[in-house]
């Protein structure tokens, strides 16, 4: 496996990086479960000043930082600079809060009075992909440095530069050695680390069956893991919505970073009333989308991360149409060069098609007609995933009932909320389990100690 710079708007090569050996990787280790037991002893508020230098360098650096990721995996600037900012706020979140998330906490048993205590467990392997380089990252990072995990990192192979630059950062705030190491290595390395005692849990975020491979190994071993996969997100539309407010935020529901976000509306369900607009709202919407090179800022729709992506997503439209969906928007062939991607429009897609239980991980968007909210609702929960959803009806009590009744980990009302540091997040069903972000998403790899005393 290489890890390769390659710019998905034109195809070239920018950048080859060698892997790391096993030594690298047995000194990174090493290095972590040293700092883990002096952590261990160390007040958690002590490490908040080091994680806002790394917010503070990242912010002073956004502009060399947005350019790596567009370079790297595509995303139009103005996004790349937007990641930026919420990898700098989610931060200083725990840095602000980490302490407080984690102090003890005290009941009364029948025994005596007993104290619950948050220490860290050990050094953490992370697995993090591709679609928000620094921001994945930080997720993890971020509450377990607080929390005093020292971590590793496996980041996607085709975003070698990020994660590099993100470890450099990390130096130069004065983190010590071993806090945070990257490594390029390749998947039975990441086997032989989760196996490794001194590893006590992995975070992973990434496909299904990425997520399936190495949660079986950390069960093998008997590690702790977190799991954020993908996402087949509904986006229902009620008879009463506000139309008008839909349309505001349509476009980025689906066509932010190309399309490729794990809680990204996919499944557009409408009922029969406001069908046909929702329908032209979006072949409007889609075809005022500017593809192109996403270092120019009057592209709106970025090219996918690389051009195997493409295919895929091809692939994927080809055999959905094959399979009888109606194509009523865009085209099955993608004559644009290297990664760029043009939208698309599904519909007409049952249950027989394979599109129905398929994550698009693109601008494709799946459009479904239902004659009622009950059958919003079944069809929206008739899916494997259960990440995220969005519901939109006037009546925001209403609508917030309904959005009890979906299956995901997140449901937004009358909006498209996307993510921000003090939100938990996470899914249900193939979407993964655990919580990253909020003050759960601080507790997954911390031992609750319970000390009772007579
Ligand atoms: P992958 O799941 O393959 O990649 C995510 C991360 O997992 C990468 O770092 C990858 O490394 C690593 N990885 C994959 N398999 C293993 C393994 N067996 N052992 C250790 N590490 C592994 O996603 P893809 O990039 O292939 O994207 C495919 C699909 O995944 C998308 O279409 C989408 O459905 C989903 N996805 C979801 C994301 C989310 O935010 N939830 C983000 C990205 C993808 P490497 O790059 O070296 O293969």
């Amino acid at each position: 496996m290489s890890y390769q710079t390659v710019n998905p708007f034109t195809d070239e090569i920018i950048k080859t990086y060698d892997n790391h050996d096993d030594a690298y990787v047995e000194e990174a280790i090493s290095k972590g479960h040293a700092l883990y037991k002096k952590w261990r002893n160390d007040p958690i508020v002590s490490r908040a000043d080091a994680l806002n230098k790394v917010a503070n360098l990242i912010e002073s650096k956004t502009d060399e930082l947005a350019k790596i990721l567009t370079l790297e995996m595509g995303k139009r600037l103005i996004e790349a600079k937007g990641e930026v900012a919420i990898t700098v706020a989610i931060a200083r979140y725990y840095a602000e809060n980490g302490a407080e998330f984690l102090k003890p906490r005290q009941i009364q048993s029948s025994i005596g009075p007993a104290e619950i205590i948050s220490r860290p467990t050990g050094v953490l392997m992370m697995v993090e992909p591709w679609n928000f380089p620094y921001y994945q990252i930080m997720r993890v990072f971020a509450p377990n440095y607080m929390a005093g995990n020292p971590m590793l990192l496996k980041h996607a192979s085709n975003t070698p530069m990020a994660a590099d630059t993100f470890e450099r950062i990390v130096k130069e705030a004065g983190l010590p050695e071993g806090a945070f190491t990257n490594l390029f290595i390749d998947y039975d390395q990441v086997n032989k680390v989760i196996a490794d005692d001194r590893v006590q849990g992995v975070a992973l975020t990434g496909s299904e069956r990425a997520g399936q491979l190495v949660a079986a190994e950390a069960g093998k071993h008997m590690k702790q893991s977190s799991l954020e996969l993908g996402g087949s997100d509904p986006f229902i539309v009620l008879d009463d919505a506000d139309l008008s407010e839909i349309k505001k935020i349509i476009g980025g529901a689906r066509l932010y970073n190309a399309g490729q976000v794990c809680s990204s509306s996919k499944r557009f369900i409408v009922t029969e009333k406001n069908y046909d607009q929702i329908l032209d709202m979006l072949k409007q919407v889609f075809g005022e989308a500017k593809l192109g090179d996403p270092l120019r800022p009057e592209t709106t729709l970025a090219p996918l991360s690389t051009t195997k992506a493409k295919r895929n997503l091809t692939k994927q439209v080809r055999q959905a149409v094959d399979s009888g969906a109606t194509l009523v928007f865009g085209s099955v062939e993608q004559n644009q060069p290297a990664a760029l991607f043009e939208p698309v429009i599904l519909t007409d897609i049952t249950k027989e098609n394979p599109a129905y239980y398929q994550e698009f991980f693109g601008p494709v968007g799946q459009v479904f007609k239902v004659k009622d909210e009950a059958e919003a609702i079944a069809v929206a929960n008739d899916s494997n995933y259960g990440l995220s959803g969005v519901v939109f009806g006037k009546d925001a009590n209403h609508a917030a009932e309904v959005a009890s009744q979906i299956e995901t980990g997140v449901v937004f009302v009358n909006s498209f909320g996307g993510t921000l540091p003090e939100l938990p997040f996470g899914g249900v069903k193939n979407s993964g389990y655990g919580r990253e972000l909020g003050d759960l998403g601080i507790d997954t790899f911390v031992n609750k100690e319970t000390i009772v005393t007579k």
